[in-house]
């Protein structure tokens, strides 16, 4: 007897939970152990996100179910931070639609658009839930390469053509985890040719969009003109406000997309929260000060450990946006050696790169998500590490 189907019974399990357990032991046997594998904000909910939903929690209406597409206050709110923020007019009503969270969103965007048996191109190394999501749809994910001489921007060049007539879907990332790659727009621009050469959908998560540094200001895909007829791009409160466990984001652009996805999604959820949608439309069109603050904080932290990291002679650049760190190796390790050797010899959690594809493998990821006194702590444990290889 079996009440597993299947398709779960061959669904590795997600990747972090399997850490959680070896961070577990490591914890038992006294290991005093960093964790630097953790891809969510360590930093607070704004307080005035929490004063807003705490004054909605005493409005009764608010207990009930939400319009499928979200309230209309919280799609107006995501239609002006676009207006404010890329100067892209949206219509609340059919260009913007409420997640519970982007991830939900990519999930449920791969069967909206996308037939059981054809093709999608995921990014690689990329955000692991794009391969899951394909593979629960019954869709088959195809690895796009990012390299890094091209700074994990798309080279659409050395698609083959086989696989260009194929998809019916490509995913993109920027600021991208595990990466922390940016672009610019003219990347963007030619996402969107290509999906309109090619009849393909293209879909941007945006995740980390107000996750920045210094001067750099991340596009948004539908600041490309004629981006719509293509594009989607899924937004969310989780990165830039702190909000992870709110489970608050949304999906704009190509009104048919919008409208598939709708369609699916009122067949399984009624959307968030109305007091949620609310205290995330407060944090939408606020001047996003608090969001600055905190990038000042990650930015603080990348410096340390990109200097840490130098000085043990592994070579990286100071990321523009993202919370991550993304490394080669030293020579002679693979990703899960190396993981493993800064595990045991530094008590530090990293993420090894080949978890996000194929490409990832020679590569790992560190997050600077953790409090400055884990971190100071992470950054003299790696910089004491032998690697055996001279700055
Ligand atoms: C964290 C993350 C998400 C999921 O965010 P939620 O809005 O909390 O579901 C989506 N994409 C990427 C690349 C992420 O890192």
């Amino acid at each position: 007897m079996s009440f597993t189907s299947e398709k779960i019974q061959h669904l590795p399990p997600y990747f972090f939970s399997a850490v959680d357990k070896k961070k577990k032991e490591l914890l038992a046997q006294g290991v005093d152990v960093i964790d630097l594998g953790i891809g969510a904000p360590d930093l607070p909910t704004p307080p005035f996100v929490i004063e807003k939903l705490k004054a909605e929690l005493d409005n009764p209406k608010n207990g009930t179910y939400s319009p499928y597409s979200g309230i209309r206050e919280f799609r107006e709110a995501v239609a002006s931070f676009y207006l404010q923020n890329y100067g892209v007019t949206l219509d609340p009503d059919t260009e913007v639609l409420a997640l519970i969270g982007s991830k939900e969103g990519i999930a449920n965007i791969i069967p909206a658009v996308v037939n059981p048996g054809e093709s999608i191109l995921v990014p690689d190394p990329g955000y692991p839930v794009y391969r899951t999501s394909a593979y629960l749809s019954g869709v088959h994910a195809i690895d796009f390469p990012l390299k890094p001489e091209n700074s994990y921007a798309p080279d659409f060049s050395q698609l083959s053509e086989e696989n260009m007539e194929k998809a019916k879907l490509l995913f993109l990332n920027y600021p991208g985890n595990p990466t922390a790659a940016t672009v610019d727009l003219s990347v963007f621009e030619q996402a969107v040719s290509f999906g309109k050469d090619h009849s393909m959908a293209v879909v941007h998560d945006a995740a980390y969009s107000l996750v920045t540094f210094g001067e750099y200001k991340a596009p948004s895909i539908l600041e490309v003109p004629g981006a719509k007829d293509v594009a989607l791009e899924l937004g969310s409160l989780s990165k830039s406000y702190n909000m992870t466990g709110w489970r608050i984001g949304y999906a704009v652009g190509n009104p048919e997309m919008i409208q598939a996805l709708a369609n699916l999604k009122s067949n399984i959820d009624t959307s968030q929260f109305m007091a949620i949608q609310k205290a995330a439309a407060a944090a939408l069109t606020s001047d996003h000060a608090a969001v600055k603050e905190n990038n000042d904080i990650y930015y603080e932290r990348m410096k340390k450990m990109v200097q840490a990291l130098n000085s043990i002679g592994i070579d990286v650049d100071l990321p523009k946006g993202a919370f991550f760190i993304w490394a080669p190796v030293p020579e002679g390790y693979s990703s899960a050696s190396f993981a493993e050797k800064v595990l045991s010899e530094a008590g530090v959690i990293i993420t090894p790169g080949h978890l996000f594809g194929p490409s990832g493998e020679g590569f790992f990821r560190l997050s600077m998500s953790v409090p400055n006194d884990r971190l100071d702590e992470a950054v003299k444990r790696m910089a004491n590490l032998k690697t055996g290889v001279k700055s």
